[in-house]
């Protein structure tokens, strides 16, 4: 079971406590000391059916954990009205809507697809690469003709409203990478069965108006998404390049497997990036557990939610943050 707390508590829990700016009012969680033994799925932003959909596979005795991940995953890539994930996604600079999604196993297995176009289930062919080939990333025009060849089909991608506002966009075409525009960007998916085993998956179709090309961290093992069924498992949302840079994920296990607590190594691996590279107004959220069910979640802007759902409930929770 997940328990509240005053955000004024944090300063005593934090081992980066002054490393802390400031944060946002309110009732926030601090899960430091709660562990959820049983089932487990946490994912970024606002998911509550995701969640749950994970979560129901999770207890059903004939799904696997990768089951649980896609069926989650599934249900925001269909949602037009995620403009950061899938079907309705914001599309590239050239009105192309492009997608990136990774999926990782408690073996350590990795499957992912990046500038995937026209099919709208990135995570499962994402699954498809990590169960079906040798490799670990297919990319672009091969990623799409890897799903067609697996009886996927084209489809536009470009709802009305993300064109619209795309059009709106190209009149003076100023890229800027905005955070939390809808309090949803990827969906980062983690889960963890009775056992302590855990799997991941992450889908999104990137920066807005983003460069042709560009791929961002969500389909890079280690930078968007990472899995270590000894340790813990970790996904991010925001900027990509800024957790590209750091292999932010893989940080942030690495720090959990040196001993720190799923909070501490979600704090450590964002002040990493603020300390490195700097992050003036860009947001980056972390989300964390590790096998014994505890979790963390942390952001350096302020209104980064996240979404826990265990045997009680499904919560959606606000991360602690660096900065207002
Ligand atoms: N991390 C994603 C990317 O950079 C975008 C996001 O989470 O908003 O492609």
């Amino acid at each position: 079971m997940i328990t509240r707390r005053k955000f004024s508590s944090l300063f005593g829990l934090s081992i980066l406590g002054n490393s802390l700016k400031s944060c946002s009012a309110g009732v926030m969680t601090d899960t430091t000391n709660s562990f959820v033994s049983g089932n487990l799925v946490i994912s970024t932003w606002r998911n509550p059916t995701a969640n749950q959909l994970a979560f129901s596979a999770l207890k059903s005795e004939d799904k696997s954990l990768l089951d649980a991940v896609e069926v989650g995953i599934n249900t925001v890539e269909d949602d037009p009205k995620d403009q950061s994930v899938g079907y309705g996604g914001r599309p590239d600079k050239n009105g192309e809507v492009t997608l990136d999604a990774c999926i990782m196993d408690s073996k350590g297995n990795v499957g992912s697809v990046t500038y995937l176009k026209e099919i709208k289930h990135a995570i499962s062919v994402a699954r498809l690469v990590l169960e079906t080939t040798p490799h670990v990333i297919l990319s672009g025009q091969g990623a799409q003709d890897f799903a067609l060849e697996n009886g996927y089909i084209k489809e536009n991608l470009l709802t009305e409203k993300s064109k619209l506002e795309y059009d709106e966009w190209a009149k003076e075409m100023k890229y800027e990478p905005k955070a939390n525009i809808e309090r949803h960007d990827t969906i980062g998916l983690l889960v963890k069965d009775a056992q302590g085993n855990l799997s991941g998956g992450c889908s999104t179709s990137g920066m807005a108006y983003k460069l042709g090309g560009r791929v961002g961290d969500s389909p890079i093992p280690g930078a968007g998404l990472f899995v270590d069924n000894e340790i813990g498992a970790c996904t991010a949302t925001g900027v990509g390049e800024l957790v590209l840079k750091t292999c932010a994920s893989f940080l942030c296990v690495e720090f959990m497997r040196s001993g720190l607590s799923p909070q501490a190594a979600c704090e450590k691996a964002i002040m990493r990036i603020i300390d490195k590279i700097g992050a003036e107004k860009q947001q980056v959220g972390l989300i964390c557990c590790n096998k014994k069910g505890q979790i963390g979640a942390y952001s350096i802007m302020s209104g980064f939610v996240y979404s826990v759902t265990d045997n009680d409930s499904t919560q959606i929770l606000e991360a602690y943050s660096y900065s207002l």
